[in-house]
């Protein structure tokens, strides 16, 4: 296996169990693998489908949509033939076609399981985008389809793949900083009116589910370690019909087990927005700001800047997803990360509504 993907297995094995490695692939592996994305929303388009021409081992060749219209425009801008162009009711076509290995699934998180299930059930491998589901279930029932159809699933967690966040994490877990004393981590935005955030069946939840699922991954891959206990709270502000259906802002504290206590926060009403952390160790503190973007990260131990070279995360992860088919072994963002954070989400809205710590079993 090569040695950067030993590396962030490393620096990410965390409490997410994958099952023994497999070798998924078996055809011509001079080719790089055929992935579709499914839902022409705005994250597909701006960084999704423009990352394919940095990729070594992954080419987009397939698109799914409910509009006819995106699929003839973006059919083509990236040259994808019109017989991998596909509507929603049409996509079980989709079974059998030899160009498409993988369905990257890019809409609302309450689709993700049917569209999940169903592509897995056509005999593909399918990426999920996070947050993967809005319920424990719905992810289990994601793992279960793609194993009983011994297809791969992953999670599009860019930030395990990213160099920033990857130096930050070997920083922590490596001693570099000292003992870890406190971490803290708070993403957030202001959100506008009438969008499928803010309607709880498409999105699951709120601020926590869409933007503070990044505190949260992120205080549990500097740490290494899962919460054996949670503490919230939500604070909604009055009469805004944004938050009719979903939460504002939520201030959240993990315990973990060796006795390191994270605290995260998450918010849609913030103006100016938050994307960043801070571990502070014995002989040291790191600080990210921006922690999580897509790009123009920025790092510092003790105030001075990490030299850390950037990369295309998104490039970076498709890759590991399509190396991982055709070599086998563990892809570090499996269905079972994604299923982690949406518990221990489910863990902090039962903690915000009883008023009361929750504990997370093993
Ligand atoms: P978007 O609204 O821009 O796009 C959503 C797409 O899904 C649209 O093309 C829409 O037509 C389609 N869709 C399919 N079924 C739908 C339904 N029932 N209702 C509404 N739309 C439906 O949203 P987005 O920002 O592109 O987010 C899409 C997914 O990507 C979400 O899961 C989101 O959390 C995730 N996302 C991830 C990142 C990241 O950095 N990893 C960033 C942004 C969004």
């Amino acid at each position: 296996m090569p040695t950067t993907l030993t590396r962030r297995h490393t620096l990410l094995g965390m409490g997410a169990v994958a099952a023994a490695p497999l070798t998924f692939f078996t055809r011509d592996a001079s080719k790089p693998v055929g992935w579709a994305v499914l839902g022409l929303g705005s994250y597909a388009t701006n960084q999704i489908m423009p990352a394919f021409k940095d990729c070594e081992h992954s080419k987009l060749v397939g698109l799914v949509s409910g509009h006819p219209a995106k699929l003839s425009h973006f059919g083509e801008q990236y040259g994808i033939p019109t017989a991998n162009r596909f509507t929603y009711d049409s996509m079980d076509a989709i079974r059998g076609n030899p160009d498409i290995d993988v369905v990257y699934v890019i809409t609302p998180p309450g689709t993700h399981p049917a569209f999940t299930v169903r592509s897995a059930n056509l005999g593909k491998h399918v990426f999920s985008e996070k947050p993967m589901a809005p319920s424990v279930s719905d992810c289990q029932q994601m793992i279960d389809a793609c194993r009983k159809n011994r297809r791969l699933l992953g999670v599009g967690y860019r930030c395990h793949f990213e160099n920033h966040n990857l130096r930050a994490i070997q920083a922590c877990r490596s001693g570099e900083l000292g003992k870890i004393k406190s971490m803290r981590s708070d993403h957030g935005f202001s959100i506008g009116r009438g969008q499928w955030r803010t309607v709880k069946a498409l999105a699951g939840g709120g601020s926590m589910m869409d933007i503070g699922i990044y505190s949260l991954n992120a205080l549990r891959y500097l740490s290494g370690e899962e919460p054996r206990e949670v503490h919230a709270t939500i604070a909604n502000p009055l009469n805004d019909d944004r938050f009719k259906e979903v939460e504002d802002t939520v201030d959240f504290k993990l315990s973990f087990p060796s006795g390191l206590v994270g605290h995260g926060t998450s918010g849609y009403s913030w103006q100016p927005g938050k994307n960043q952390y801070e571990v502070v160790g014995e002989n040291a503190t790191l600080f990210a700001n921006p922690a999580t973007y897509y790009d123009s990260h920025h790092f510092t131990v003790n105030g001075k800047e990490m030299a850390v070279t950037a990369n295309d995360q998104f490039a970076t992860m498709m890759d590991a997803f399509s190396k991982c088919l055709r070599e086998g072994g563990k892809f570090q963002a499996p269905g079972e990360e994604g299923r982690q954070d949406i518990r221990i989400i489910q863990a902090i809205y039962a903690s915000a509504a009883s008023g009361k710590p929750v504990m997370l079993g093993r």
